[in-house]
Formats: C-alpha cells, structure tokens, sequence
C-alpha cells in the first residue's frame, strides 16, 4: 500500500503516521525527518536545508523532490507513507512523472484537517526525542517521566523551529503553498480520505483504520 498523509504542521501527521506504518508494515518516509538527519550529519543537503527550516519556509522544490524519490526507490516493494511530501503542487508534480516512470500508483491520499486554532498549542507543546524520533506532547501525550523517551533513548528536547513566531510562519507557508496540494489531487480525482484530526488522538487513528478498512486493507 502507498499513501500520502496532507495536513498543516502539528495536525498530527507523524503520530498517525507510525501507528499506520506499524500496523501495515509500511515504510515511513518523512521529509522532515530526513532532512533533519541531513542537517545532523552535516551534509551538503542538509547545509542548504537550514536556512529554510529554521524560518519556517520551505526547502527549494528540486532539492526536495531527488531527495524523497531516492527514499521511495529505497523503501522498494513493501509500500509507504508519504508524511511531509509532496508540500506544493510541483513537488505533487514531481512525484506523479516518478511514479508513471516506474508503473506505480498512490493509494490513497490522508488528509488530516484541523482548524489553524488547535495548532499553537500541539506544536509548542510538541517533545520529540532526538534519537528514536518517537514524539509526545506535553499535555496530550505525556512520556511515562517527564522530559524522558520512553524506550529509554534520554532527555526530550524541543524543536527550535517549534516557537510561536516560526509556528507563525509554517503556518503561513502552508496556506501559501501547501493547501493547493489537496486541491492537485481532486482535480487529479486520486482517492481522497478526509479525516476530522481535531479529535484525540486515538479517534483520529480509528477513523483512518476505519476508512483505509473500506479500501480493502
Ligand atoms: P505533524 O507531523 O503533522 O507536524 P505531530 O504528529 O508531530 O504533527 O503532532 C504535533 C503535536 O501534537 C505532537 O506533540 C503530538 O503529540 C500532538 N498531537 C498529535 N495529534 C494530536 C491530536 N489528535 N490531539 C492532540 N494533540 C495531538
Ligand atoms: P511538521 O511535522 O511540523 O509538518 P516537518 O518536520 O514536516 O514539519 O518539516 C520541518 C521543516 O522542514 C519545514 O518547515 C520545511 O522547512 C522543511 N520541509 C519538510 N518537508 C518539506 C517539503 N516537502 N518541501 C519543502 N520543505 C520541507
């Protein structure tokens, strides 16, 4: 199975994301992720991300687009979820010539929606450990010891791109660019599962089980 996960930042798309990969044995590939791991192991791609990620924009579209289509390539036949990419309609673009070339196809598209006033509170409240990349929240999902990884990896530690004023900007971006990605795919009349992820979070999971259940899967 292969899925694309669309949402705003902080509409939980990483958190669904694991338990869907966990429950379908699907590689989860993250752009986030991985450029924050180009920028931890010092690389030139991770070098020319900074700039971008640290104001909240977005990485210019061909650096993004070589990157994510080498990690599909890599994930192989097992299937995947897309959480992060494609975040403009070149990048959706991008992607589409990538998978005709190899004779594959999306699933289905995930759209978590969640009003822009929910959002303030989930990113700032955001921990993320920075050696399993397992993520809490301070509030709606607390580690079992405060400020400590569950599996034992030690201390949490809080994006820097998580404050309100860059919240701010992400926000911004995904208006500007990001939401016409919904719009690429119904026009494209892909297969498109809108979820109410204004709920806790374990509603949000069992509400995409249940519609990616419909699908047959
Ligand atoms: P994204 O990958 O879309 O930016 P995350 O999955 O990292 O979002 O979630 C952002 C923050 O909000 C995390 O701290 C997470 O624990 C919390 N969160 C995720 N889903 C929900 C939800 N349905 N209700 C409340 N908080 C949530
Ligand atoms: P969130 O989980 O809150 O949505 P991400 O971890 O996906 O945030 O992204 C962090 C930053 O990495 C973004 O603000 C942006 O600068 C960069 N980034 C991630 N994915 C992309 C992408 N597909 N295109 C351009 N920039 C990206």
């Amino acid at each position: 199975m292969k899925l694309i996960l669309l949402g705003p930042p902080g509409a939980g798309k990483g958190t669904q994301c694991k338990r869907i990969t966990e429950k379908y044995g699907l590689a989860h590939l993250s752009s986030g992720d991985i450029l924050r791991a180009e920028r931890a192991a010092g690389t030139e791609l991770g070098r020319k991300a900074q700039s971008y990620m640290d104001s909240g924009g977005l990485v210019p579209d061909d650096l993004i687009i070589d990157m994510m289509i080498g990690a599909i390539k890599k994930a192989g036949a097992k299937g995947y979820v897309l959480d992060g990419f494609p975040r403009t309609v070149v990048q959706a673009e991008g992607l589409d010539a990538a998978l005709k070339k190899a004779g594959e196809r999306i699933d289905a598209i995930v759209s978590l929606e969640v009003p822009d006033e929910a959002i303030l509170d989930r990113m700032t409240g955001r921990r993320s450990c920075p050696k399993c990349g397992a993520v809490y929240h301070i509030v709606n999902l607390k580690p079992k010891v405060d400020g400590q990884c569950d599996k034992g990896c030690g201390p949490l530690m809080q994006r820097k791109d998580d404050s309100p004023e860059v919240v701010s900007n992400r926000l911004k971006t995904y208006h500007e660019q990001t939401a016409a990605v919904l719009g690429y795919y119904q026009r494209n009349r892909s297969r498109i599962i809108q979820i109410n992820a204004d709920q806790p979070i374990d509603e949000v999971s069992q509400a995409i089980f249940t519609a990616l259940g419909r699908l047959g899967r």
